[in-house]
């Protein structure tokens, strides 16, 4: 007998996801799009209803670690069947069609869903040689991304390959990469999502966006998402309060090591690179990389290869960066104001202990005496 369910509802269930356990994680991504939690239940409802938008995914000059974090999940979670049920009718490294089947398919899409599909794309764009360096089916990357992004409805530059160049585009640069902005300029609703990989969460919100609202989200002007981009990894992190009182990490397993003290003098770059990290966490959530004692190494900022190493050092020269930069003087002023506020507790408690013990009235006493106000 046909189940007359809803289909999304049904595999939900299949694959042994509750209805609680949906709205939950409904409300998550309102969070993690900076939402009201109670936007969960809209969120709910379109992804329930809303028909799921084409998705072909682009694979051009890079390691496949996107790919990789997309198909992540070591069991199936929600975000993953929102994912699954997207209609991915190409992605190079997960189609079970091959050669020139699987080109008819990407030509297919952009033939008859002109201006109604989603691209992603991963990796860079080599433009050197004619861009002989990345070539698929015998034409080029470049040439691909011309066709397939420029009849997009929205292009999603995943990771930072494709957002910034990445590893291909660090000096020397010997394939001429670049970004998909650079390589296709003027391409519409273009979204970057920088990160090395990105973060699957920030794909699946950005999508769950799309489909409860009808639009893309608010933009920086790196054209990455705010919701996920909009404050520095510095501003959430845990260790910040360490940072502020001046306890950092000396050397790697030192006692402050240990303790979880901030990572800044062992290179963290978590002050100059935005993203949300610190409130999405990897792997479902498991933990994140300064949670695990590593310091950030600014994987989504631009040209972080060149400009973030050495990644366990301060870096000169990155503005507002490295030695003697705003960011030193704040920890050395925040440092002083700590080492003042303690200092000052420190002379209430000696008060505090001095008056109770007697001592304040005699000097209180020959104080007076000595300004003549004894009678
Ligand atoms: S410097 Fe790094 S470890 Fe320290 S508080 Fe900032 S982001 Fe966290
Ligand atoms: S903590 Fe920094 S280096 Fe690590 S994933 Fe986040 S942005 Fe990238």
């Amino acid at each position: 007998m046909a189940d007359s369910r809803d289909p999304f509802l049904a595999e939900l269930e299949r694959r042994g996801v509750s209805r609680r356990g949906f709205l939950g994680f409904c409300g998550t991504m309102a969070t993690v799009l900076a939402l009201p939690r109670s936007v969960g239940a809209q969120i709910a409802e379109a992804i329930e209803t809303q028909e799921k938008p084409t998705l072909v995914w682009l694979e051009f000059q890079d390691c496949a670690g996107n790919s990789e974090a997309f198909l992540r999940a070591g069991r199936p979670t929600t975000a993953d069947i929102i994912l699954d049920t997207l209609s991915v009718d190409y992605h190079e490294t997960i189609m079970a069609a091959a050669g020139h089947r699987a080109e008819e398919n990407l030509d297919r899409v952009v033939r008859e869903k002109a201006g109604g599909y989603i691209a992603v794309v991963e990796g860079s764009i080599p433009t050197g040689a004619n861009g002989a360096y990345c070539t698929i089916g015998g034409r080029s990357a470049l040439d691909i991304a011309r066709r397939v992004c420029g009849g997009a409805a929205a292009t999603i530059a995943i990771g930072t390959c494709a957002t910034f160049g990445g590893l291909p585009a660090a000096a020397p640069n010997p394939t001429g990469a670049l970004s998909v902005a650079d390589a296709v300029p003027g391409v519409k609703n273009l979204i970057n999502l920088p990160a090395c990989p990105a973060n699957a969460e920030n794909l699946v919100a950005v999508v769950v966006y799309y489909l409860t609202f009808g639009r893309f989200p608010a933009l920086d002007r790196y054209r990455r998402p705010m919701f996920a981009y909009g404050k520095s990894i510095h501003d959430n992190c845990e260790r910040r309060a360490h940072y502020d009182a001046g306890q950092y990490v000396e050397n790697w397993g030192d006692e402050g090591h240990r303790l979880g003290y901030c990572l800044y003098k062992m290179g963290c770059k978590g002050p100059v690179c935005y993203q949300n990290c610190p409130n999405v966490g990897w792997n479902e959530s498991t933990n994140w990389p300064i949670g695990c004692g590593h310091p950030c190494i600014g994987c989504a900022e631009p040209d972080f290869w060149d400009k973030m190493t050495p990644f366990y050092s301060h870096v000169a020269g990155f503005p507002g960066f490295g030695l003697h930069s705003n960011v030193d003087r704040v920890g050395l002023l925040a440092t002083a104001g700590v080492a003042a506020a303690f200092a000052a507790h420190g002379f209430v408690q000696l008060g505090k202990r001095w008056m109770s013990s007697g001592k304040h009235s005699e000097a209180t006493e020959a104080s007076a005496e000595q300004k003549g106000e004894t009678s």
